[in-house]
């Protein structure tokens, strides 16, 4: 046998490469898989989100990952945390400033302008599902790459839209077990909000000493974000803060008025939270949240929320469009429904299982496998697996209602075994008509 001379020289470099192997990559700080035995939850998300997609007449949009670093600065607003601290941002090899998106709103809204959906029958109504990057502090139920889904409802400001958009929301937490609360406010708008934040620039002067470093800062830039710290010192100075409801105006109150009227009608109970601000910029009058209490989470964890953005359209450089959202994080959402035992309806109960006997049983198994799937027939297969025992064994875990057993003598008779699941009766059928026949059982 020729065998490759090797110097020792050489020898001794491949010892060396071994005993030095590189560690195996790992998963990054923040991110996690989402492993087979996870998918049924989250697939019980997707189904319940296109459900209520259809059922309230929003179309999926889907928008890259990858977006110009402008688009948030502009659309999330400079200041925020998550432009400030959080985005995944870098220089690609074009020069361009590219930001891996911490949200999607800005991006639905800039797709709504690009596409001209203006000319569409307002308001448009869009939803979509995916990833989300922010370099927060990992901790439970927070991770770095998270999924959000997303209601948008464009160009129209009805406060029927508001309330809608909660309902959604609320429901659809409802529906998939988790019972929250609705937490609600009005922040204002262009006309109103400036005096309200002098009034509470004002407030928190006075408190000064008492605020942690970050809402000093935030002190000059964006005081109302003062009123959401969790610092504990920092709340119980925020709690004697003026409220912004008292300082609407009368626009916005009538909006507000007009959103809590049409939850009531709905029998929606919320609870109105005057310290919710939400740490984005482009939210005006109506913001609102889903609370569940969770010891884990530390007190109350926020499942998603949104609110009415009527400028944002605007001060990313298109006309006038007023719109409302909410997005959910789906981590939490799946966490949750495994703690509370929401197990989810996994879809696919079988209507046969092929069970194999033998080399020859295999081959014939795959073909019959094929015919009785392009007939519509719902069918597994366990084909790694021999013995009869193991593979009913794995049919009855997965419900189906036959087993169409194939061995050494069913290939010689040309016929296939046909076992009942349920009352364990066997029939034997001619191969040729095994389609048809099952067909039959299963009208
Ligand atoms: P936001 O876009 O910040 O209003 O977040 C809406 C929802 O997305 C939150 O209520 C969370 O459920 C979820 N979410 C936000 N950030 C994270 C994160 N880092 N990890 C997991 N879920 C998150």
């Amino acid at each position: 046998m020729y065998k490759k001379k090797t110097t020792p020289q050489a020898s001794s470099t491949v010892e060396k490469k071994k005993s030095k192997k590189s560690p195996i990559p790992q998963l990054i700080r923040g991110m996690k898989d989402t492993l087979p035995e996870d998918q049924p939850w989250w697939e019980a998300t997707r189904d319940q989100v296109r459900a209520f997609a259809n059922a309230y007449s929003f179309e999926r949009i889907d928008t890259p990952i990858l977006e110009s670093t402008n688009l948030f600065e502009r659309g999330v607003g400079h200041d925020t945390d998550i432009v400030q601290k959080e985005m995944y941002s870098f220089v690609d090899q074009g020069g361009e400033h590219i930001t891996v998106r911490p949200e999607a709103t800005a991006s639905v809204i800039r797709a709504y302008i690009e596409h001209g959906m203006r000319n569409k029958p307002q308001p448009v109504k869009l939803y979509y599902y995916g990833p989300m990057c922010r370099h927060e502090r990992p901790q439970f139920g927070r991770y770095r790459q998270f999924y959000q889904c997303g209601f948008e409802s464009l160009g129209d400001q009805h406060p029927v839209l508001d309330a809608e958009m909660i309902l959604i929301g609320h429901r659809l937490l409802k529906t998939l077990g988790i019972a929250a609360t609705v937490q609600i406010n009005s922040i204002g708008d262009e006309v109103c909000r400036p005096a309200y934040q002098t009034v509470l620039k004002n407030f928190f002067k006075k408190n000064r000493k008492t605020l942690c470093e970050s809402c000093k800062r935030r002190l000059h830039k964006n005081p109302l974000r003062i009123l959401d710290c969790k610092e504990v010192k920092c709340q119980e100075v925020a709690q004697e803060a003026p409220q912004i409801v008292d300082h609407l105006c009368d626009a916005c109150r009538a909006h507000f008025v007009g959103t809590l009227e049409h939850l009531d009608e709905l029998e929606i109970l919320y609870e109105l939270n005057p310290r919710l601000v939400r740490g984005l910029d482009y939210y005006t009058r109506t913001a609102f949240e889903y609370w569940y209490q969770h010891e884990n989470f530390g007190d109350k964890v926020s499942l998603g929320g949104g609110g009415r953005y009527d400028k944002l359209a605007e001060t990313l450089g298109g006309r006038h469009t007023p719109g409302v959202g909410l997005a959910l994080g789906i981590e939490r959402i799946v966490l949750l429904m495994r703690e509370l035992k929401n197990y989810p309806i996994i879809g696919f109960h079988p209507d046969v299982f092929i069970a194999q006997l033998g080399e020859q049983a295999r081959k014939k198994a795959l073909r019959l496998f094929e015919d009785l799937r392009a007939s519509g027939i719902k069918v597994r297969q366990f084909f790694a697996r021999d013995g009869l025992g193991v593979q009913l064994g794995i049919a009855s875990r997965l419900g189906a209602k036959f087993t169409l057993i194939l061995g050494q003598k069913e290939i010689l008779d040309q016929t296939v075994l046909v076992r009942d699941m349920e009352t364990g009766s066997q029939e034997v059928v001619a191969y040729e008509k095994i389609v048809w026949d099952v067909q039959k059982r299963l009208k």
